[in-house]
């Protein structure tokens, strides 16, 4: 469901801001459409692949408010730059792969692929060995965890917030999620614990309170497939710690395709991908890519330092 929102977003905000498709708003029309012989996917299936996918983001025809008066001229055809170039990798069930590379190299892009929030311009993006394309959305979903930089609480309880990873879990197995993701302490202190109205005129919780609750969503969803950009840059070094416990936690015995932004993690993964300008520069385990002294050596110095002091188990960093 929280896919299926997603995906809703993308297109009411396109949609929005584009006098051309008014007419497709009143419609509803969907940006991503189902086969119509879409397949569910096996319950389990849990690779991942990427196969040689070019991708831009939908253009010309939809603009964004910054771009209002690109309406204005005729040609707006370069809208639309590519984004991907020839990326291929693969997850196999059960591994760790990171996705590191500069701010703006495409990483949050390519992880948005796999619960086809988009459709790739060329290749294909495969899950259990199939087609994305040819899947229905509601197995992809239940198959899928996911966990961005900005956690999205909707405006209705704590428990309601939890329940839309699996709707029909008990209030203990809700209480475990959050304890799990380190948030349950924060939830009990609450008058109204698990019915406390999160959201703009209900409970504020702060960014990491946010991203520990959107964990405790996928630690009570229990997917085969984690994706999660594992980003702490709006945290303190406390709750940062916190976060990171949670994420690890969160990725126990899953297939799982971080953005990681913690030596730690890029340490242990089975194979760093690396992405430069929107194409995949090297792949490897982390000893691997530090002989070659390319550019993943580059950062391992940079954005992947050891911090010194009390937090030198996590690694600094936070572009992207
Ligand atoms: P990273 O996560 O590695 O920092 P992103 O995948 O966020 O990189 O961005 C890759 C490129 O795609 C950037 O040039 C960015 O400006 C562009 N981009 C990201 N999101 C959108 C979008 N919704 N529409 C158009 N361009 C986008
Ligand atoms: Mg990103």
């Amino acid at each position: 469901p929280l896919t299926a929102l997603s995906n809703v977003r993308v297109d009411v905000m396109s949609a929005l801001v584009s006098f051309q498709r008014v007419f497709e708003v009143l419609d509803l029309k969907p940006l991503i459409r189902e086969a119509e012989d879409a397949k569910d996917l096996p319950a389990g299936a849990a690779s991942i692949v990427f196969r040689d996918v070019d991708f831009r983001y939908p253009g010309p025809d939809e603009v964004s408010l910054a771009s209002l008066e690109d309406l204005a001229r005729p040609d707006r055809s370069d809208n639309g730059r590519q984004i991907l170039t020839g990326v291929s990798f693969s997850v196999a069930p059960g591994e760790l792969v990171a996705l590191v590379g500069p701010s703006g190299a495409g990483k949050t892009t390519t992880a948005g692929l796999v619960p086809r929030l988009y459709d790739v311009s060329a290749g294909a993006v495969e899950v259990g060995g199939t087609d994305v394309r040819e899947l229905t959305s509601a197995s992809l979903t239940e198959h899928i965890g996911m966990v961005t930089q900005d956690a999205h609480l909707f405006h209705d309880t704590v428990r309601e917030n939890l329940l839309y990873a699996r709707p029909g879990a008990t209030d203990e197995e809700v209480w475990e999620a959050l304890d799990r993701a380190q948030i349950g302490a924060t939830v009990r202190r609450l008058e109204s614990g698990l019915d406390t109205v999160v959201g703009e005129r209900g409970y504020r919780f702060s960014g990491g309170e946010k991203q520990r609750l959107a964990i405790a969503r996928v630690l009570l969803k229990a997917p085969p497939i984690v994706i999660l950009d594992e980003a702490t840059a709006h945290l303190d070094s406390e709750s940062e710690a916190a976060v990171q416990r949670a994420l690890d936690s969160a990725l126990e015995g899953r297939t799982s395709l971080v953005i990681a932004h913690r030596l730690s993690t890029v340490r242990r993964a089975d194979r760093i991908v690396v992405l430069e300008d929107g194409a995949v520069v090297e792949t490897g385990t982390h000893d691997d890519l530090v002989d070659r002294g390319g550019l993943y050596s580059e950062l391992y110095k940079t954005q992947f330092a050891e911090r010194s002091g009390a937090n030198s188990e996590y690694g600094a960093g936070s572009s992207g």
